[in-house]
């Protein structure tokens, strides 16, 4: 993974200052917050502190600022990372929205899209990210009854890193078993596709194994333990956790909660500070995500109606 620094604007927008983030080789522009951004994550604070504020540059000339690149990333997948920058605390109430108001088509695409948002979370060390993004995609597989595709553990295990696909590769490994053991048509598309895909990725088969061992060993029942339910707590009666999954079994943090609460919903219990932002062609207002409810913002990344992507189906 490439990450690159080099000439361009950090400008001050209303008092506030703002970084400038081009992103993939198209170098898609986005104005952020530099606070904001630093404050998210180590990742974004080491190469924004190289990057001269505005008040340490002379005589506040844009052209000789900088800005950081981010070229190997998709812009679209940034723009879903921005959204959840700035509004952490409606993040999922944003993806079921967009869920419920774009096409069917539009959604795989979103779905991509929180693929590569949880990929890069893990690239960047931000398990907050990458539990939002694990959230949200539960979520939709769930409203729209979507199965595991052999394409999709293909990528998952053929063009990934291991170590940052570690979640994804175990809530997959955990829908593959769900997909094999329905009855329906879907299931036997997928075992008609199995022997190759275990002859092609010796890990899936390995993980495959792992998890039906770890299913009997619970006395789970993978015909009915639905991958796509994450049920709302961790303390679950027996009868509860035959349906779904507890709500951090595929978050980051899982080993080190147990039966307790989420460390993300007792984080998401703060208000963020609300900062003013502007976009530079003044589109788009939505809600900050602050304590003063009666603020707009204007957010510095598209609408989700836009986005387009590669499809994983
Ligand atoms: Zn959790």
């Amino acid at each position: 993974m490439r990450w690159s620094t080099s000439k361009a604007v950090v400008g001050s927008f209303e008092g506030c200052e703002v970084v400038r983030v081009l992103v993939g080789e198209e170098q898609r522009d986005f104005n952020l917050h530099r606070k904001l951004l630093c404050d998210s994550c180590a990742f974004f604070q080491t190469h924004i502190e190289t990057i001269p504020s505005p008040s340490s540059s002379q005589d506040g000339d844009e052209d000789e600022d900088s800005v950081l690149w981010l070229p190997n990333e998709a812009p679209d997948m940034f723009e879903i990372f921005v959204l959840w920058l700035y509004q952490r605390r409606k993040f999922s109430s944003f993806i079921e929205t967009a869920t419920q108001r774009i096409s069917p088509d539009e959604c795989r695409t979103m779905r991509t899209n929180l693929v590569h948002l949880h990929l890069f979370a893990a690239v960047i060390d931000l398990p907050a990210l990458q539990d939002a993004a694990m959230d949200a995609l539960q979520d939709t597989y769930l409203r729209f009854d979507w199965d595991m595709s052999p394409r999709f553990l293909a990528f998952l295990y053929g063009d990934c890193d291991a170590q940052h696909a570690v979640r994804l590769r175990k809530w997959a490994i955990a829908m593959l078993a769900w997909t094999l053991h329905g009855a329906d048509e879907k299931a036997a598309v997928m075992a008609g596709q199995l022997d190759r895909l275990f002859a092609a990725y010796p890990d899936l088969q390995a993980d495959y194994h792992m998890h039906l061992h770890k299913m009997a060993q619970s006395r789970a029942d993978v015909r009915i333990k639905n991958p796509q339910l994450r049920l709302p707590a961790n303390k679950l009666r027996s009868g509860e956790r035959l349906f779904g999954f507890r709500q951090c079994t595929f978050h980051s943090h899982r080993a080190t909660v147990g039966e307790g609460t989420c460390p993300h919903a007792l984080a998401l219990g703060h208000a963020l500070v609300a900062m003013p932002v502007r976009r530079r062609d003044n589109k788009d207002e939505i809600e900050s995500d602050g304590s003063d409810a009666d603020r707009l913002i204007i957010s510095p990344v598209r609408d989700l109606n836009e986005i387009s992507y590669l499809d994983l189906s």
